[in-house]
């Protein structure tokens, strides 16, 4: 038995859809600007005959189950949602071929990636790392894992409402790299592992929430996310 000099924090993990067994995340992968309409409304707009698909990370202690409540964050003006679809990895893999890549599917979630906007911006500008935009606390929401291996999500509505009022409508079919792109794609640059969680990607419409709001999202044949904003600490 290991011992440690305090307690080691529990494991970051979701709930499964129909299962008592909590699924433990490993890592959580992001790609960036996988819609073309986001792409263009945040003034990059994306060839893809011409570029690849790029991804950021978040820690997986920034992970925060759907429903709850979170406080505003420090050090921004601007606090983002992003509506997306999660894919849950089941399995192992490495290099894999599209042909192959449904294999490696456990299920999907729906997820909120939630962006300090102002300070990407300013990363993205002078070139640093994403890391104080992105890899925020509790800024990977994500609902439970839906079990649905091995099933490919080619379409399907994703949408986002603040307070009732739709922001963000689009659809899976508009997803610039495809989910067995994605899966290929970034199995060149990592050892994908179960638990892995990859967030695909938000369509247009993403904006600011203060304190105080109510996010809601849904992707079509998957199920919810909600969040509360609550005030700045
Ligand atoms: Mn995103």
């Amino acid at each position: 038995m290991t011992s440690y000099l305090w307690t080691p924090p529990a494991a970051p993990s979701l709930p499964v859809r129909g299962k008592t067994e909590r699924l433990p995340v490993n890592r959580i992968f992001c790609v960036g600007r996988n819609y073309h309409a986001h792409a263009i409304e945040m003034g990059r707009p994306v060839d893809k005959a011409a570029e690849r698909a790029f991804y950021f990370t978040k820690s997986p202690q920034a992970l925060v189950e759907s429903g709850a409540t979170v406080p505003y964050p420090p050090e921004t003006q601007n606090y983002h949602f992003e509506m997306e679809l999660v894919l849950v990895i089941g399995k192992a893999g490495f290099r894999i071929p599209e042909a192959q890549a449904h294999e490696h599917i456990y299920g999907y979630a729906t997820g909120l990636d939630m962006t300090r906007r102002d300070l990407q911006l300013v990363a993205r500008e002078k070139g640093r790392p994403w890391d104080l935009g992105k890899d925020v606390e509790q800024s990977a929401v994500c609902s439970e894992v839906v079990p649905m291996a091995g099933v490919v999500l080619d379409q399907g509505g994703i949408q986002l409402a603040v307070n009732g009022v739709t922001q963000q409508q689009s659809n899976l079919d508009k997803l610039i790299w495809n989910i067995r792109e994605i899966i290929a794609d970034l199995s060149l640059y990592y050892h994908l592992q179960p638990g892995d969680l990859i967030y695909t990607g938000t369509p247009e419409g993403v904006g600011a929430v203060v304190p105080g709001d109510e996010i809601t999202g849904q992707v079509e044949g998957v199920g919810e996310v909600l969040l509360h904003v609550g005030p700045a600490e």
